[in-house]
């Protein structure tokens, strides 16, 4: 295969070559990153020869410039385009970690847009003229929508739960049920993150059963903190029993130094439970209930950007905003601004709630699943002679770890293709533009159009159609 070496091209041909001036020229790539391109693409085609895996019949000097502008083309292609893409979720699960969990609304992108294209008043006070604090800018809004003395936003949930852990247990002991030990989407453990904090993790009570006896007889002089883990992705059923909130508060007069902290996951700022959906607390319960702080996600129930909200007692939110993590943990001038707009909602007339696509997606009726459905069918069925579309009824999932064991439901066009299987079909919805994700079953696929707005309609149909 050696002697084919010295047919591959040299450098400026390529460069000179007539599509590659095409390509290169459309990608508004520098030279540089484009040079090394070219490179890797003589490599490559180099490599493949002396591995003998191009027949002899292709090492002329026009097969390997067709081999390098091939790979060249796709290379250039993965630098230009966007690399985090839009997709359409017809799987139904409203909070799809995978997916990017929450939508922003409207309103909350929009002012993400003018104050990320703008400088801001992100730490100065304008009236006075003088430095200001990022944590003054939302504050007396979350007061608002939850009740309590104080609140501070750091970077996620996850965070949260470190900063309070290593700020306030100050490497005592915290008590936590055994079965409140939970992980959250395969990177997020209770335990691993207590050890390192630097707290010391006291399991309490067993897996299925903890009572407030095993709580109190935990305490010693070492414990710091009572907390309480939401468990939010899984159920205990049957033979089970944990203590609740308000009991659990029985212990706060008499060990006033202890902190009661409750991790709640997801925290409702809407009541759910009101419709019938899930028994998730809302916010303000939790801490009307006497808790001295409690986290929770922005980007799960309530609608917003990814951050972690921690609301409570004044004097421990301002512990925590004082220590040096609570600098490590910031978040940006865009989450404070998607925020913002996300709990004003809160704070608005009922009928607003509609702009959260969280809170929307949740609470969809089934009539409005149902129109979007039939209406998909039918113009699948009139475009195309290749789908057989079945409009069955199904469940959807909240999602993102939360009410587990919430079936809401919903309405999926079920959909096979003369010639592609299910799993054939599946792929290509994924890999077209927008990506399509689907769910598979039993040699159908489903779309549910629970997380599918109609503004995505044409695309989604749009990429049924175009299927090849
Ligand atoms: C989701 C969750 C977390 C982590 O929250 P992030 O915002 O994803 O960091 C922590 N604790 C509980 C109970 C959760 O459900």
């Amino acid at each position: 295969m050696k002697q084919y070496l010295r047919e591959l091209p040299p450098v400026h041909e390529i460069q000179n070559n007539e599509r590659y001036v095409r390509i290169s020229s459309a990608s508004h790539l520098a030279n540089e990153p484009l040079k090394e391109i070219i490179q890797e693409a003589v490599d490559y085609v180099r490599e493949q020869l002396l591995n003998g895996h191009i027949p002899s019949n292709q090492c002329s000097k026009n097969d390997f410039m067709l081999m390098i502008l091939d790979f060249t083309e796709e290379k250039i292609n993965t630098f230009v385009k966007a690399r985090l893409t839009k997709v359409i979720n017809g799987t139904g699960t409203v909070l799809h970690t995978n997916l990017g969990r929450a939508r922003l609304s409207d309103n909350a992108i929009k002012h993400v847009s003018d104050v990320a294209s703008s400088y801001s008043n992100l730490e100065y006070r304008i009236k006075e003229g003088k430095r200001g604090s990022r944590h003054d800018i939302i504050e007396d809004l979350l007061i608002k929508v939850t009740g309590a003395e104080a609140a501070m936003v750091v970077n996620n949930n996850a965070a949260a739960v470190f900063l309070i852990l290593r700020a306030l247990a100050n490497e005592g002991e915290v008590i936590v049920s055994r079965g409140q030990l939970v992980e959250i989407g395969g990177s997020f453990r209770i335990s691993s993150i207590m050890e390192e904090s630097g707290a010391m993790l006291v399991e309490v009570g067993t897996t299925n059963k903890t009572h407030f006896y095993d709580y109190e007889n935990a305490i010693n002089d070492s414990t710091s903190m009572i907390l309480k883990v939401h468990t939010s992705n899984f159920k205990t059923v049957g033979f089970t029993e944990s203590v609740d909130t308000k009991e659990l508060m029985a212990l706060k007069s008499l060990y006033p130094n202890l902190t009661f902290y409750e991790d709640l996951g997801s925290g409702s700022l809407y009541d759910f439970k009101k419709l019938g959906i899930g028994d998730e607390p809302v916010v303000r319960e939790v801490l009307e209930s006497g808790v001295d702080l409690v986290s929770f996600s922005g980007d799960k129930l309530l609608g917003g950007p990814q951050a972690g909200i921690i609301a409570g007692k004044k004097e421990l939110i301002q512990k925590l905003k004082k220590h040096q993590l609570a600098r490590v943990l910031r978040v940006d001038k865009m989450t404070f601004a998607a925020l913002e707009q996300t709990l004003k909602v809160y704070l608005s007339e009922q009928d607003r709630i509609h702009e959260l696509p969280t809170v929307r997606d949740i609470i969809k009726s089934i009539d409005e699943i149902h129109g979007q459905a039939e209406f998909f069918k039918k113009y699948i069925n009139k475009s195309s002679a290749l789908y057989e579309v079945d409009i069955q009824e199904n469940t959807s999932q909240v999602g993102g770890g939360t009410m587990p064991d919430v079936e809401l439901a919903t309405v999926v066009a079920a959909v096979s293709h003369r010639i592609f299987t299910a799993n054939e079909l599946a792929e290509k919805l994924r890999i077209g533009n927008p990506a399509i994700i689907t769910r598979v079953k039993d040699d159908k696929v489903l779309i549910d159009f629970r997380t599918v707005t109609g503004k995505e309609m044409d695309d989604l149909m749009g990429g049924f159609l175009e299927l090849v």
